[in-house]
């Protein structure tokens, strides 16, 4: 049961994950937008990438499929809704259905709203979650083609997962995250001491994946809008919401994080 998970950064703040069966000497790869990351990765691992991983169609997740395809000869596994958006996929996935590399099993897990078929690989023998740009440390996907209550469904179901499953984004977004998570949770003990974390660990251009499910759980505003506590803060903090519908509540602070992304910095 020899693996080990590393986190290859590409781009700005992609980060490229490379599963590797150390024994076998042989390697998957999730969201290879980059493909000489991967291939210098593999290089200096003495590794043969036998699996590509696809969460979603976007470019920087899929754009060193074909490359990689080609030199390895490793097939391609993407969702069967975005089949016509990714080339040369060998086999197509939904939710509920099983991907294999080595003795590992994956559970694809449908997670619509970042894009209309937008999967998660759930690895229990890792406790790993591979989620794309659907759940991220303090944050979540921007909604490009779902709805806000997809979103809020996607997000439900990655949050049953047990606690200490490792969450795997594509990006690292939690520091830029937590400027807003601050605003509107002001007074949760857990979130500042996540902050403090994070703060440390970027000081030390260290990743701040993986991260707890559980933690995510107390700190992650977009995981918090069914809990009173939470929704009582967002009045509190200048973020009224109405009613207490929980999608509702979500697609209200979705939209807030994208007014506040494009530079106001307030609700
Ligand atoms: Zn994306
Ligand atoms: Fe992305």
């Amino acid at each position: 049961m020899g693996f080990s998970i590393d986190l290859l950064p590409a781009f700005a703040d992609n980060y490229i994950y490379l599963v590797s069966d150390v024994a076998l000497g042989l390697a998957m790869v999730v969201d290879p937008g980059d493909p000489e990351v991967v291939r210098r990765a593999l290089q200096k691992k003495d590794l043969h990438l036998a699996l590509i991983l696809n969460t979603h169609h976007h470019s920087d997740h899929i754009g060193g499929n074909a490359k990689l395809q080609r030199e390895y000869g490793a097939p391609i596994i993407g969702p069967t809704l975005e089949q016509h958006r990714i080339e040369g996929m060998a086999r197509a996935v939904e939710n509920g259905d099983l991907v294999t590399f080595s003795d590992l099993r994956g559970q694809v897990i449908g997670t619509p709203g970042h894009t209309s078929g937008h999967i998660s690989f759930y690895f229990p023998g890792l406790k790993a979650l591979f989620c794309g740009d659907t759940l991220f440390s303090l944050g979540c996907g921007r909604l490009f083609e779902g709805s806000a209550s997809q979103m809020w469904q996607s997000l439900t179901t990655l949050r049953g997962l047990p606690d200490d499953t490792l969450v795997y984004a594509g990006h690292e977004y939690t520091e830029e995250n937590g400027h807003f998570a601050q605003v509107v949770d002001k007074d949760n003990l857990d979130l500042k001491q996540r902050l403090a974390d994070v703060a440390t660990l970027r000081r030390k251009g260290k990743p701040t994946l993986p991260v707890t499910l559980g933690d995510e759980k107390k700190t992650n505003p977009f995981l918090r809008v069914d809990c009173p506590d939470f929704q009582k803060s967002l009045a509190k903090n200048g973020f009224p919401v109405d009613g207490t519908d929980p999608a509702a509540i979500f697609g209200a602070l979705r939209a807030g994080k994208d007014r506040f992304d494009s530079g106001t910095k307030t609700l």
